[in-house]
């Protein structure tokens, strides 16, 4: 059975490509009946962040993409904490050891500085590897008796990975196709330190491997990180996982990375959830009024379509179509503008009255609670023009209070004739018993026809003293929801 895990570090707020991986993982899972867990990779203990750990659960929640096994839920493979599986890694790096996959390393950060020094003076740069090893201070050198002493006596060391020398891999990535590395380029890397916590390369295929997962998809920040992973699969003697390194997510403009930054600067969240430090606010989508539907799917086309014009697409539909396959090799362009016309189709096509109840919170803000069939009503004549429910009350100002000043430029449209002609409308509304939007429409157009009045004479100066401007839903449906005495009063006020 399929197995796949999003596996984040908690250092601060999950950003977007982030809740991009864990989306494909979570569809990749579903499409094929797997399942999709969470681990938690916090044995970097310096850059752990308060707060995160919950900010990511609850984002996921808020997407609706929340994994099957984690922290607290169906602990089958657990604990999903790796700080909490400290004590396993141990006898997994001593393994390493005895088999000769590994060894100690006793160099202090000053003596590793000294020969950084040496090697730049030399114009090279130093790389802890195969060509270096037996000169440094390991139990490469040293007897298996001075090492055991030197352990014993507390001196501080770190497990380093023994590389293999002069061997080509050839690997697949399911998105990359074959990918070749040369183990010379490698360094050995730190697997192990003293303080008894694994590095991040340890633990990850530990429980990799305890966890039972079948697919590791990842950003392509790891791709480096593949050959090392699948030498420690090999040299533990386990099968390793297929690999899938998701395409990096660009800036809008230019070729760069998007990064955790540019949020702050584009004005648009890169960040499912409102973050809030001493030093600011970053903004959530969440916050700032998108519905998590508009947020996955929007996530969900960037790397990856089903191979034809589509763009709206349900997690359900999602689910379906989705295809590890069919996931670009190239980086992915974040499109803010974007983002929000995907807003703007799931607001259309949201439900009226469930838009009304978000709306009347505001409403009830400014001072008003109209009943929930008018809110309703209301909703219904300008969403087409918004984006977020948040942009409701400047279309639709005009419904709750009179204009208190009116748009300069549309005042060209108020002529000399005007105010009689406002005058007389004001005469045929007093007549109108059913007030109603189509019933007011032929009535005041019959007038217009019969005493061959021009349509725009009327109309614009009409909507001008009702809205404060030509803009709004169509002038009848404001006339009858404002109503008789509103509409007249209104006309009155623009005539003096
Ligand atoms: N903890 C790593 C991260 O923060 C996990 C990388 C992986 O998926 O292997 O992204």
């Amino acid at each position: 059975p399929i197995r796949v895990r999003f596996a984040p570090s908690p250092t601060g707020p999950l950003h977007i490509g982030g809740v991009r991986t864990a989306l494909f993982n979570y569809l990749f899972a579903k499409k094929n009946g797997g399942t999709f867990f969470l681990r938690i990779e916090d044995t970097d203990q310096n850059r752990f962040v308060p707060g995160a750990e919950q900010y990511i659960m609850e984002a996921l929640e808020w997407l609706g993409i929340a994994p099957d096994e984690t922290i607290g839920k169906n602990e089958k493979f657990g604990p999903y904490r790796q700080s909490e599986r400290k004590e396993l890694y141990k006898q997994y790096a001593d393994q390493l050891i005895n088999s000769g996959w590994a060894y100690y390393a006793f160099d202090t950060p000053e003596a590793l500085d000294a020969y950084r020094k040496a090697e730049e003076e030399q114009g090279k740069t130093f790389i802890y590897n195969h060509t270096n090893r037996e000169k440094l201070d390991t139990s490469l050198v040293i007897s298996k008796e001075e090492t055991a002493q030197r352990i014993a006596n507390g001196e501080h060391y770190v497990i380093r990975f023994k590389t293999p020398v002069d061997e080509i891999l050839h690997l697949k990535d399911i998105i990359r196709g074959h990918v070749k590395f040369e183990t010379n380029l490698l360094d050995d890397k730190v697997l192990f330190k003293s303080d008894g916590m694994p590095t991040y390369h340890l633990a990850n295929i530990v429980d990799d491997h305890l966890m039972q997962t079948t697919h590791v998809i990842r950003g392509e920040e790891w791709l480096p990180s593949m050959p090392l992973h699948v030498l420690l699969y090999h040299a533990f003697g386990w099968a390793a996982p297929e690999f899938a390194h998701l395409p990096l997510i660009l800036k809008p403009v230019g070729n760069g990375k998007l990064s955790k930054r540019d949020g702050d600067k584009l004005g648009f969240p890169v960040f499912p959830l409102e973050w809030k430090t001493e030093e600011g606010i970053s903004s959530g989508y969440r916050e700032k009024g998108f519905f998590p539907e508009a947020v996955v799917n929007f996530l969900a086309l960037l790397g990856w379509n089903d191979g034809t014009d589509k763009e709206l697409f349900s997690l359900e539909e999602l689910v379906k179509a989705f295809d590890l396959n069919r996931v670009h090799k190239a980086g992915a362009k974040f499109d803010p503008e974007k983002n929000k016309w995907f807003n703007h189709q799931y607001l259309v096509q949201a439900n009226d009255e469930k838009l009304a109840t978000d709306f009347a919170i505001l409403l009830k803000e400014k001072g008003f609670s109209p009943t929930l069939e008018l809110t309703t009503k209301i909703v219904s004549l300008i969403k087409e023009r918004a984006n977020f429910v948040s942009e409701f009350w400047d279309l639709s100002d005009f419904f709750f209070v009179a204009p208190s000043a009116y748009d300069e430029k549309a005042k060209k449209n108020w002529k000399e004739e005007t105010p009689a002609l406002m005058q007389e409308l004001i005469s045929v509304l007093e007549e109108i018993t059913d007030f109603t939007s189509a019933n007011i429409e032929t009535i005041v157009k019959d007038w217009l026809t019969k005493n061959e009045i021009g349509m725009g004479k009327v109309m614009q100066p009409f909507r001008l003293s009702l809205v404060g401007a030509l803009k709004g839903p169509h002038l009848f449906d404001i006339v009858e929801i404002i109503g008789k005495d509103e509409t007249i009063s209104r006309l009155q006020k623009a005539i003096e």
